[in-house]
């Protein structure tokens, strides 16, 4: 789940109470992207509700000329990679904003940058942030609009973010002792069939560290027909299975929290070997 700690509109504490509260969630991760700034917030919050909770990122990285999320959970937020990763990311992510809001400036889109800066009080900028903003401003009807006609690769503000490798993004996780997870993998759009698969055998080729694997094989980002591709995965290369909601707010089309399909059979689960692990916090 997202908070304001990225691109979410609920505050951490916020995120936990309504998913506890208001959806009857008894289990939860936060991921924000590229942050964990969050974490100490929410990690407070569920401990106050009596829920498990796993400290979470959600990082973004490249690969062949895509972006593509690895989610990371358990991490130790205070490990050296996850301190200087995730600022480094966010630092990114500023600069990012400045070129973004000037591209959309000389459209005649005035005063935009300072509008989304307003918007996102923890200046971890995403494009949803300008987004709203081109909405808020009228230019757009809805989000969807603005990543077709501005936002989205290949658009005319789009920037190229930078962000880390794919395999540096897992190291990352890693070494701060997370579980490197592959996101949503059914919302990738690749020019070229192959390249689905030659994304998770990327994953997976990442030089080994301590932690196993996983995928996400239901996130209420992805279509559910997807479920069962990603759950060959599992087998094939011996990944977990995880089950997510990727909540950004309430209102949108996505599931709340908890709502998403129910995990398929047959496969090892993330949140049990997390649990074995010692790596949810109670
Ligand atoms: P960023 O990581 O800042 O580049 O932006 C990614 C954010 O934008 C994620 O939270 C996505 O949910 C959202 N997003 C990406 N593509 C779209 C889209 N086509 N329509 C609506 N939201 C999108
Ligand atoms: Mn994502």
């Amino acid at each position: 789940m997202h908070s304001t700690a990225s691109d979410g509109v609920k505050t951490p504490a916020e995120v936990v109470e309504f998913a506890v509260r208001e959806c009857g969630v008894t289990t939860l991760a936060l991921t924000d992207h590229d942050t964990v700034a969050g974490i100490p917030e929410a990690r407070e919050a569920a401990k106050r509700l009596g829920v498990a909770f796993i400290p979470g990122i959600e990082v973004s990285v490249e690969w062949a000329g895509r972006v593509i999320h690895i989610v990371g959970l358990g991490v130790d937020i205070n490990a050296p990679a996850m301190l200087e990763g995730a600022c480094s990311q966010v630092q990114k992510r500023a600069d990012r904003a400045v070129h973004i809001g000037r591209k959309l400036e000389s459209m005649g889109f005035e005063g935009i940058l300072e509008r989304t800066l307003r918007m996102a009080p923890s200046q971890n900028i995403s494009r949803l942030h300008f987004a709203k903003s081109l909405v808020e401003m009228g230019i757009v009807k809805h989000t969807e609009e603005a990543f077709v006609r501005f936002l989205g690769a290949g658009r005319p503000a789009y920037v190229d973010p930078g962000w880390v490798t794919l395999e540096r993004g897992v190291e990352l996780i890693e070494e701060a002792g997370g579980m490197a997870v592959m996101a949503h993998p059914g919302r990738y759009k690749f020019p070229e069939t192959w390249m689905m698969d030659g994304l998770i055998e990327a994953f997976v080729a990442v030089k080994p560290g301590l932690m196993r694997r996983g995928v996400e094989v239901v996130s209420g980002s992805m279509s559910p027909s997807f479920t069962p591709h990603a759950v060959e995965w599992c087998h094939k290369y011996g990944l977990l299975a995880s089950r997510g909601s990727d909540f950004h707010s309430e209102g949108s089309h996505r599931p709340l929290p908890g709502a998403q399909g129910p995990m398929p059979d047959g496969v090892v689960s993330v949140l049990d070997t997390l649990n074995a692990l010692g790596k949810v916090i109670r």
